[in-house]
């Protein structure tokens, strides 16, 4: 039977960031860090979620920095944790890491803060996906499914869907739609 959240019945507890695994460790080395990095990194990660909770942004600024030793906000587009990119060691450390489809690190919409180190703000992703982030967080409208649809549409039947056909249809500007049909935007 489903379990069903009431005002009756406790949330679900958060699960604590764990230093058990091996993964990390070996990831952290590979970073030229060491086992007491990795704690530092669990042990923040740790802090900010107890005060914060899951969703909302784990921002660097946000917290007394003498709890949060090694780092440093001290880069212009995102927080650093011993001259490394905090957001890279926090995805590590919820089992995430980095590979050739998904070689970049994408921040969702609904986050705040560059200097944010919330692992679910985050995920390895393509620079198309970074493109749509950075749209929505505009307010645009556009989707990874809009951008098949409008693409399909035109290479199907050039004559009916023109470019300036679908940007009737679809109510959006006429170069945002030639851009994106000529894979000039959003790859
Ligand atoms: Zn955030």
């Amino acid at each position: 039977m489903p379990r069903v959240f009431s005002y009756f019945t406790k949330a679900p507890k958060t699960v604590p960031y764990r230093v058990s695994t091996l993964d990390y460790l070996d990831f952290f080395r590979e970073q030229y860090l060491t086992t007491d990095d990795l704690v530092a990194v669990v042990s923040a990660l740790n802090l900010f979620q107890s005060g914060f909770g899951t969703s909302r942004c784990w921002c660097l600024k946000t917290i007394n920095r003498s709890e949060l030793k090694g780092f440093t906000t001290s880069h212009g587009s995102r927080p650093l944790y011993k001259g490394r990119d905090a957001r890279m060691l926090a995805l590590a450390i919820a089992g995430q890491y980095h590979s050739e489809p998904q070689p970049v690190i994408v921040r969702r919409h609904v986050c705040d803060s560059i200097y944010c180190i919330n692992p679910n703000h985050y995920y390895f992703g393509t620079k198309k996906e970074v493109c749509f982030e950075r749209g929505q967080r505009k307010g645009s409208r556009i989707s990874p499914d809009l951008v098949t649809e409008l693409r399909l549409k035109n290479t199907e039947n050039r004559k009916t869907w023109s470019y300036a056909a679908l940007a009737r249809q679809y109510r959006l500007p006429y170069h945002v739609v030639r851009r994106i049909c000529n894979h000039e935007s959003y790859e």
